[in-house]
């Protein structure tokens, strides 16, 4: 593992490094991905630009309206411990608190999570169900972008070489909303997600359902929104028979992958088991 590691103290310094490595410059935040992928002989980049020594990236604040913003070198471990995260969304917390160990945890950040796009990471989903959107930098200028539509496949983001996650912009949520984050563990406590769900929902004055998102995990090349359920659920009374009836319905929206953790038939099941569970609890 040969390369030349850089430490610039701006984004603009960051930027320009990458600019001139072009693809042969690596970004590195954490560095708990992207230095595993190099010890496998995955990644080989001559350059590793790292975004430690760059200070406002990683406060993490309420927003004047009532959101939430996260600065991408913010870590999980940080995240978990936040008063002002807590505040916005006990939900939020506990998905960074799902994350593998303390020790993965203490140095693993926000956007290095999102830029990695494992499917079977435990933030996305949350992030995406709470309609989360990041900031991005390049030479070119700012965009933004939702956390939902991010990650493009296994292990893919719409995010270019020379662009870098500033920060995660969380809206404030509407009174009466209601949040979890299940995460299905059937090996080890520190375990990626055999399935997770991470859902919201709100009720209407006539305890019909308002509105609900409902985003899964581990079941598919990219976390995946379960559309077919919301509109079951939408505008009706979640009763149990109801949610039984909606959460099956997932079934046919996820694409599970038969690996270590079970075949995907058994995902797939367990998908609407758990997609089941989490509306149970968001309702009772
Ligand atoms: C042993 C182990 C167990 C794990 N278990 C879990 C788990 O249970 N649940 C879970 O959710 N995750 C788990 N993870 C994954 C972990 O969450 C990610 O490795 C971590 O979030 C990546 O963050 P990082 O800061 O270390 O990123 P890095 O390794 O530094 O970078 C990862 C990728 O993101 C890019 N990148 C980093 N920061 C930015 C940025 N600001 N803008 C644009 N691109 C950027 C890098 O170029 C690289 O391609 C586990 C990882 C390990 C090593």
């Amino acid at each position: 593992m040969s390369y030349d590691y850089h430490e610039p103290h701006s984004l603009d310094d960051a930027l320009a490094l990458l600019t001139r490595f072009g693809d042969d410059g690596h970004l590195m935040a954490g560095g708990t991905a992207t230095v595993l992928l190099m010890r496998q002989g995955l990644l080989r980049p001559a350059h590793v630009v790292s975004l430690r020594t760059i200070d406002g990236l990683s406060g993490i604040a309420r927003t004047p309206q009532g959101g939430l913003r996260i600065g991408a070198m913010a870590t999980h471990r940080a995240v978990e411990r936040s008063d002002a995260a807590r505040g916005y969304s006990p939900a939020l917390v506990d998905a960074f608190a799902s994350v593998a160990t303390v020790r993965i945890r203490n140095q693993a950040t926000v956007g290095g999570n999102l830029a990695h796009a494992d499917p079977a990471q435990d933030p996305p989903p949350m992030l995406a169900a709470l309609n989360a959107t990041i900031t991005v930098r390049s030479p070119r200028g700012e965009r933004t972008e939702a956390v939902e539509t991010l990650a493009v496949d296994h292990f893919t983001t719409s995010l270019s070489h020379d662009e870098v996650i500033t920060s995660v912009l969380l809206p404030p949520i509407l009174p009466g909303t209601r949040e979890v984050y299940l995460k299905f563990l059937p090996q080890t406590a520190d375990d990626y997600a055999t399935v997770s769900v991470a859902a919201t929902l709100r009720f209407a004055d006539d305890a019909t359902v308002a509105d609900v998102r409902i985003v899964l995990g581990a079941v598919g090349p990219t976390t995946i929104r379960a559309k077919r359920v919301e509109d079951a659920l939408r505008g009706a009374r979640p009763t149990p028979e109801r949610i039984r009836d909606a959460a099956a319905l997932v079934r046919d929206e996820v694409d599970p992958l038969d690996d270590l953790r079970g075949s995907a038939d058994y995902k797939r099941e367990m998908a609407r088991v758990w997609t089941e569970r989490a509306l149970a609890a968001l309702t009772r």
